[in-house]
């Protein structure tokens, strides 16, 4: 009964995508093959009557729901039985974990769909697939979570916080059709809202990506010239931006677009998805800046990130060093910008802002993506943590644009 839906990982989001799938009627297996997480998330529902409770805030009500799951497994042979739809629903490092569990389940038309996806989403796919199987799935790249969410109790509440309006995604059909048709079905399975919105090549998920340049440009604005001094606070991380990040992320997002535009141009793909960053501040969130004359002043004065401030380490001395090992390193490198500049590289277009950041980014990291002395090819010792093309051996434009060509 109910479309067969593995929803992968165990966290906050995992929790409400299992939850409202359940409740709109799929047969759901949650799956994380993370740690005891399969084992704690079935002793907690077990102690609740098997019911998942989900508190969904959203136009000002609030309601309790309560769901029921088919099953919590670590087994991907139990999660992956006939499966229809895989939701992998983790942080990007977490992915391919998820898809060589469920390998022997993934048949020609199962749905492959990350939420989010995150750069070099398809990449992935496709490496771990192989080119036959890949070409012969349906896959799904969203380019967000719907939810803000947070769990209250692991295994047992978690609370929706607000839900998105619509969503960007985009599909890539396979040459066997999926047993379920893959928006619609996702659709059904998250509810009215976000209204989903696919559209374009699956590539312009990965390049319209903004974590990848707004993070780092802000890290760079800030750190690549201190002095190596303590601070006696953490800096504001938007609202602390100056004319010149604000530049030089303008730059980076030039190079992004322009990179687009060669890909769209020469080989008839529809990338129209890839904004440039200043409309897609205007986009999303046109009604919280106050002063839109630049870019630096829209990131200052948006209102949604009053308050926020750079990832710091305190030592003993009390004063704040920038914390390298942050998020917005870690994930925006490897699982962003290498990728960017991986897909650069074999389209044969120069990006030299994006270049200065990733070449001063690996070294805070004490990483080597890009090789100085190949010409900061994709080829340095640590691309195998990344999922640039390179990584998986994807080096010519046909196989960047992935299988089947769309
Ligand atoms: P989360 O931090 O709750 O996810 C943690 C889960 O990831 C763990 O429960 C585990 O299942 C898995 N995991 C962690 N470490 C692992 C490891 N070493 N190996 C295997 N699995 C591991 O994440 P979330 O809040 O559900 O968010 C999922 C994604 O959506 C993230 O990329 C996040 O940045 C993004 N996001 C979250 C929110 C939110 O409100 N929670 C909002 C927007 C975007």
């Amino acid at each position: 009964s109910g479309v067969k839906v593995v929803i992968c990982g165990g966290g906050n989001g995992a929790h409400v995508a299992a939850g409202l799938a359940a409740l709109n009627g799929a047969d759901v297996r949650m799956m994380s093959t993370f740690s005891d997480e399969a084992e704690r998330i079935s002793a907690a529902l077990a102690a609740n009557n098997g019911l998942l409770r989900v508190t969904y805030t959203d136009a000002g009500t609030t309601k309790e729901l309560d769901a029921k799951l088919s099953v919590v497994t670590k087994d991907p042979a139990v999660a992956g039985k006939d499966v229809d739809l895989i939701l992998l629903v983790v942080p990007a490092f977490a992915h391919a974990g998820y898809l060589r569990a469920l390998l022997p389940n993934i048949t020609p038309g199962t749905v492959i769909c990350g939420m989010p996806g995150s750069p070099g989403f398809p990449f992935e796919v496709d490496g771990i697939l192989g080119p036959e199987l890949s070409a012969q799935v349906t896959l799904m790249d969203w380019a967000t979570l719907p939810w803000a969410c947070r769990l209250l109790e692991f295994g047992r509440h978690v609370e929706v916080l607000g839900t998105k309006e619509s969503m960007r995604g985009s599909v890539r059909l396979g040459t066997v059709p999926s047993r379920v048709d893959p928006v619609p079905c996702l659709q059904s399975l998250l509810g009215q809202r976000p209204v989903l919105n696919a559209s374009g090549h699956i590539l312009g998920i990965t390049l319209g990506s903004v974590n990848q340049i707004v993070h780092l440009a802000v890290m760079y604005g800030q750190w690549y010239n201190w002095d190596g001094k303590g601070l006696p606070e953490s800096p504001l991380f938007y609202q602390g931006i100056n004319e010149e990040t604000g530049s030089l992320l303008n730059s980076m997002s030039a190079e992004i677009c322009a990179l687009a535009k060669k890909i769209s141009d020469t080989q008839g793909v529809d990338l129209k998805s890839v904004l440039h960053i200043y409309d897609w501040y205007m986009d999303c969130y046109g009604k919280d800046i106050s002063d839109k004359s630049t870019l630096a002043t829209s990131m200052r004065t948006n209102a949604s990130y009053r308050g926020l401030r750079h990832p710091t380490v305190v030592g003993e001395d009390g004063l704040h060093r920038p914390n390298y090992g942050y998020r917005y390193m870690t994930e925006d490198v490897p699982f962003g910008l290498v990728i960017t500049k991986g897909i650069a590289e074999i389209f044969q277009l120069p990006t030299p802002n994006i270049d200065r950041v990733l070449a001063w980014s690996q070294k805070q990291m004490g990483k080597e993506f890009v090789r100085e002395s190949a010409g900061g090819r994709v080829c340095g010792s640590d691309i195998g943590m990344t999922r640039a093309p390179q990584r998986y051996g994807l080096t010519t434009v046909e196989q960047v644009l992935g299988v089947p060509k769309q």
